[in-house]
């Protein structure tokens, strides 16, 4: 079993796509002009594919795995 894993996002990146929330709800948060709210966060081991996904959806490679 995978074990749980960090993410960050260069907030500073971030065009407020959305592209990430909608890829994978609930692991990323947006404010309500659609920017990446939180910089860095836990991803539990079951939704590290998901958040996964979520990365290779942000068009300006701004999300990245911190571990
Ligand atoms: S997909 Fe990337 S650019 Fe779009 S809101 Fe998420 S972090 Fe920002």
């Amino acid at each position: 079993m995978s074990a749980p894993r960090q993410i960050h996002i260069e907030l500073e990146q971030c065009e407020g796509h959305g592209l990430c929330a909608a890829t994978a709800p609930g692991i990323y948060d947006l404010d309500d002009d659609g920017f990446a709210l939180r910089q860095d966060f836990e991803v539990s081991s079951e939704l590290v594919s998901d958040a996964e996904a979520g990365i290779g959806a942000c068009p300006m490679s701004a999300i990245r795995w911190a571990s």
